[in-house]
């Protein structure tokens, strides 16, 4: 498993969530992953011990030849080994991708070294590779490598690349030029190949010589083969569409449990929650400051303040409600400060009905998770989304836009047979609209007053769901015997 980051070596995202899980629980099902990654400053100093195995290497990159180093270390909790590739010169800074909001300028540079050194590797250790599966636009030149300049040497021929896509949006995209860091022909900068509008294009390169692409969720996965969460990419997409699928992200059940969650003012599970869920309700209440009362609607957020995530309809609908619906709302997230702004308002001239806290706390999110009887996620796009699965977790009944990983995951509790719960688990809308949102927590809100039994019905559909990451790596161990196949059959490019 390529990868530019994982939990707990380096993290800037949802990435590292998953390539810190999926490998302990692919070796717990009979897999025998490995992970590489570089050794970023961060990565060093994370805690965890590991050790140089004196293999050295030495790979052009444009005019120059830079050396790397290998470095072992053990994924923890796991009998994974985890590959870093010092080079200090290129990973020994900071951050992982830049600094005070701008990139470092040699990022292009920095991920073809390590692109390059990923195949060095693994014939300097003799690894016995199946499938490489690489991750997002970092990752993007190792099937290209593998296809146009590997494929000569007979210990590459059967390896088998997946890219995973874990945000769209981030392509990796650079000026011509880099072409030459490359070292990769100039026939190859095309419109069908590498080159993106004049630009050179990893993620695109990489999803070009994959032989099987994957996404973070099934409609995701569908999502990005049309104009506008496709990000320019959706003609490539459409014409690999036959080794495009969709597998959701797991969550951590240990770290995300009702019932042994020491953040929480008591525990529960799906025979409890009925006990235990009103005592962390009414302890949210008196954390936040807002009245303690068991029967108005407790409303949460939590996540970055980003229209990505639907901050601009929340802040809308909130607004409109403020004055006259006997709702509450608590917030937690960071972000655009013009909605620091505007809930720091709202919590001031409503204080017994809003909490804004504009920070992160961990602990405070699990208490959210708890505590509220309706989670708000109407993102504008949502390649996974993980508070939904939280949500479900901990008995809370979440409000989301069908997007994403959001669709596949909640299943809407419709209007028309009000008393058949059936496999229902949270409300959803389609149209991204202040109204659509306000017209679907108005039905939430009307079940949740009106309907305690329905209520407790979605609960007890929301707690029984299994996102666990066993799930998960139960279908990824199954895209990996399709990739093989594929590369065989060369259905690749
Ligand atoms: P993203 O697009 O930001 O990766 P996800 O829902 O996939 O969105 O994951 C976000 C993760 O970060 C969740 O675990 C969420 O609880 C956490 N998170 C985001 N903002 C905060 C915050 N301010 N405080 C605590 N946790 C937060």
């Amino acid at each position: 498993m390529a990868t530019s980051e994982a939990v707990p070596f380096a993290k800037t995202g949802g990435l590292a969530d998953v390539t810190g899980a999926l490998p302990g629980e692919l070796a717990r099902q009979g897999h025998e992953p490995a992970v590489i990654m570089p050794a970023y400053r961060k990565a060093r100093y994370c805690g965890v011990t590991h050790r140089p195995l004196g293999i050295n290497f030495i790979v052009p990159i444009g005019s120059k030849m830079v050396t790397g180093h290998l470095l072992e270390a053990r994924m923890p909790g796991t009998d994974v080994t985890v590959y870093l590739v010092e080079q200090d010169h290129y990973f020994d800074r900071e951050q992982l991708y830049g600094t005070d909001g701008k990139d470092y300028v040699d990022n292009c540079e920095r991920f073809v070294f390590f692109s390059r050194a990923v195949l060095e590797a693994i014939r300097l250790l003799d690894l016995p590779v199946d499938v490489l599966h690489c991750n997002d636009w970092q990752t993007g030149m190792i099937p290209a490598y593998l296809k146009i300049e590997y494929q000569h040497q007979s210990r590459y021929q059967d390896i088998a690349t997946l890219l995973t896509i874990h945000n769209l949006a981030y392509q990796g995209t650079f000026w011509h030029w880099d072409m030459l860091l490359t070292g990769i022909d100039w026939k190859y900068f095309n419109w069908r190949e590498m080159e993106f509008h004049g630009k050179l294009n990893l993620l695109k390169t990489g999803l070009v010589y994959a032989d099987s692409i994957n996404t973070v969720s099934p409609q995701y996965a569908e999502e990005i083969q049309n104009s506008p969460l496709g990000c320019g990419l959706e003609g490539v997409l459409q014409h690999r569409r036959d080794v495009i699928s969709g597998i959701l992200n797991g969550i951590d059940t240990h770290v995300w449990n009702p019932a042994a969650d020491e953040h929480l003012a008591a525990n529960y599970d799906a025979d409890s929650f009925t006990l235990g869920k009103p005592i962390c309700k009414q302890a949210l209440q008196q954390e936040l400051g807002l009245k303690v009362d068991a029967d108005v609607p407790l409303v949460g957020f939590i996540g970055r303040l980003a229209e990505q995530k639907g901050i601009d309809l929340i802040a809308e609908v909130m607004q409109r409600w403020l004055p006259s619906e006997d709702v509450q709302w608590v917030l937690l997230g960071t972000g655009d400060p013009k909605y620091h702004r505007l809930f720091r308002t709202l919590a001031d001239r409503f204080p017994g009905k809003v909490a804004a806290r504009l920070e992160f706390s961990n602990p405070l999110a699990h208490r959210i998770e708890s505590g509220a009887d309706i989670f708000l996620m109407p993102s504008r796009y949502e390649p996974c989304g993980l508070n939904q699965m939280y949500s479900h977790r901990y008995g809370t009944v979440p409000v989301v836009r069908s997007t994403g990983g959001l669709a596949d995951t909640v299943t809407n509790l419709p209007d028309a047979d009000p008393d058949t719960v059936g496999v229902a688990n949270g409300f959803s809308f389609h149209d991204y609209s202040p109204m659509a949102l306000s017209d679907t927590l108005h039905r939430a809100c009307h079940v949740y007053r009106a309907h305690r039994d329905r209520w407790s019905d979605l609960i007890r559909n929301c707690m029984s769901r299994d996102w666990s990451w066993a799930r998960s790596a139960r279908e990824y161990g199954e895209l990996y015997e399709k990739t093989v196949d594929r590369a065989r059959q060369g259905v690749g490019v």
